[in-house]
């Protein structure tokens, strides 16, 4: 049996000595279909997108935690980025104002 993810899911996951165990958030009407927020923290570089169309979706099936965690490492990133390219162009800089070496 396969559980969608949604991100207002009408279960949740408890673990308990061992296993997992789905328990309904709320009355399920009969037909309904049963999901729970998967909070995911190790897609990789999979962007897991979500597509739940509830009203709180977070567009990807990451716990917020994680899209936190991951947008703040996104923008380190870019600005280590900055501070690389800034780097070698003081570098390429200096290199065009040096004189030539002498023969
Ligand atoms: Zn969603």
């Amino acid at each position: 049996m396969f559980i969608n993810h949604s991100c207002r899911g009408n279960c949740e996951t408890v673990e308990d000595d061992g296993r997992v165990w789905i328990v309904a958030k709320r009355a399920i009407p009969a037909g309904e279909e049963i999901t729970y927020d998967y909070c995911l923290w190790d897609g990789g570089d999979d962007p897991c997108t979500c597509h739940c169309r509830s009203a709180n979706c977070r567009g990807s099936m990451y716990s917020a935690e994680e899209l936190r965690r991951r947008k703040a490492a996104a923008k380190n990133a870019a600005a280590r980025n900055q501070k690389t390219l800034k780097r070698r162009g003081k570098r390429r800089a200096s290199a065009r104002i040096s004189p030539p070496p002498s023969e």
